[in-house]
């Protein structure tokens, strides 16, 4: 029947329908293939909440480990109204498969509070944090060689500065790592200079790669880079805003973007600081003047369906579906949020030939400064700190031996320097890796991703036996 809304399956078993057919790609053993596909562990506890008031509020909370192939575990805590335990399960599940294609060394997690944080103080939000920490620890599953959390939607460097307060109150004086508790901490707690926009930042680089590599290009008809490219963004939040930065910087024209109570959009383009900020002031892009065009209510998504290169959902899972697909028009979508697109949906999108690059690839640069972070934590020392002057000295030693003028390039990297470099070195590794793969076995670019994840995943298993 004509716009009756078609259900399609819940988070958790989309992400499995799309592992169970990229499963029958591999050579991996059935049982080994079920053992990936498995949360190990999952925690789900209630807590209970002083309001402002001076009521108590029950909050459902969770945790889940997905693999422990590699330790520690690593993924962000949500804070949503509609998070659950399938949500939670299918998020750590796709954390495993985005560590193992960029080959950063942990296990998938991922936590989350049915909570919509802006229903809440900030007074409100740190005791809940505090208590959830508290929680974590005492049941041993949150801890610097354990499981390291990271923000996620509704959280920010706050929860986290809070969660490692916490955790530092309650072990500190026994473990001298505990501060690499949790990655996305502010800079002054042991946090690193780029993970705020890293998320961001590695999308632009990884769209960018496939953007510069000519086969790609040919393949799906772009002209190479990201210049002059028709973007529209969905979500203003952390990594949405972020891209949205980067692709503008690069000069990409970002004609849409859209929230979830108000969107904009100018064919001839939007300048992304002066949206951002608007939108922060207010709330909702209502009365945005340099729109051409602003919705509210059910249009609310109408920019995502005009035409454009470039698609970028940013903001939360299913928002592309069987029944809004057939109206986007977009040359290529490019997943910044965890699990935008369905698994009937991508079905379509394949059969169209647009091309998806997934989520788990895609937005894999958040994941992969907080391992530098990480890394950061259990060294206690800044990136570069004891190598900087030695190879400032060495470069002007260079410049003389070379009779040049002193120049800017003279100087020691600073810990940011080393954060982009790297990120882009391991974002362009990873896309090439999984663009290589899809031409050579003629697949999607996600089922290529998870191919190459179950494999890597399935050789350390197969390699470590399972004899305890
Ligand atoms: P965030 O809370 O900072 O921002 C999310 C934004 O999306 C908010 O501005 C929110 O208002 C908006 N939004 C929510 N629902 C929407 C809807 N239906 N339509 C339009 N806008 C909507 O969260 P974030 O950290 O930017 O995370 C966004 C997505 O990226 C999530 O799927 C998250 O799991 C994923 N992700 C985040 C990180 C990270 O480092 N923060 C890393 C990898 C993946």
């Amino acid at each position: 029947m004509e716009g009756k809304v078609q259900e399609e399956p819940d988070f958790l078993k989309q992400v499995q329908l799309y592992f169970d057919e990229a499963s029958k790609l591999t050579n991996v053993r059935s049982d080994i293939l079920e053992l990936i596909k498995r949360c190990q562990t999952v925690v789900s506890f209630t807590i209970p909440l002083k309001r402002d008031d001076g009521r108590i509020e029950l909050i459902q909370a969770h945790r889940a480990h997905h693999s422990y192939h590699k330790m520690p575990c690593k993924g962000g805590v949500r804070y949503a109204g509609d998070v659950d335990i399938q949500e939670v399960q299918a998020l750590a599940t796709l954390m495993t498969f985005k560590l193992a294609v960029a080959d950063i060394p942990f296990g998938g997690a991922k936590g989350g509070i049915r909570i919509n944080p802006r229903n809440y103080s900030q007074a409100e939000l740190e005791r809940l944090t505090r208590r959830y920490t508290i929680e974590l620890a005492k049941k041993d599953i949150i801890g610097p060689a354990i499981d390291v959390p990271a923000p996620d939607m509704g959280t920010g460097s706050q929860t986290m500065a809070w969660m490692v307060d916490t955790y530092n109150t309650l072990y500190g004086a026994k473990d001298i790592n505990s501060s690499a508790l949790v990655t996305g901490k502010p800079l002054a707690l042991g946090g690193i200079d780029g993970r705020t926009e890293a998320t961001g930042l590695g999308v632009y680089y990884g769209v960018n790669e496939l953007l510069n590599t000519k086969a790609f290009c040919d393949k799906y008809g772009f002209l190479a880079g990201i210049k002059g490219k028709k973007v529209v963004i969905q979500g203003m939040g952390n990594v949405g805003y972020w891209a949205a930065h980067f692709f503008f910087e690069a000069k990409a024209t970002i004609i849409g973007i859209v929230e979830y109570n108000s969107s904009i959009y100018n064919a001839e383009g939007l300048d992304v600081e002066e949206a951002f900020k608007y939108f922060r002031a207010h709330g909702s892009f209502k009365g945005f003047p340099h729109a051409k065009e602003v919705y509210e209510g059910k249009d609310n998504c109408e920019p995502m369906y005009k035409d454009c290169d470039i698609l970028i959902p940013a903001a939360c899972e299913k928002v592309i579906t069987v029944n809004n697909v057939d109206k986007i028009k977009a040359k290529l979508i490019a997943e910044a949020a965890n699990g935008p697109t369905t698994y009937y949906a991508q079905q379509k999108l394949d059969k169209k030939k647009i091309p998806v690059i997934p989520d788990f690839v895609l937005n894999s640069g958040g994941v992969t400064v907080s391992y530098f972070e990480w890394l950061k934590g259990l060294e206690h020392s800044k990136l570069g700190r004891l190598t900087k002057a030695w190879e400032q000295k060495s470069r002007r030693d260079l410049m003389k031996l070379l009779g040049k003028e002193s120049s800017a390039a003279e100087k020691g990297p600073e810990e940011k320097d080393i954060v982009y470099t790297a990120l882009e070195e391991i974002m362009g590794e990873t896309v090439r890796e999984m663009f290589a793969m899809s031409q050579k076995m003629n697949l999607s670019m996600r089922m290529a991703g998870f191919v190459i994840a179950i494999n890597k995943i399935a050789k350390c298993y197969e390699e470590t036996g399972f004899d305890v």
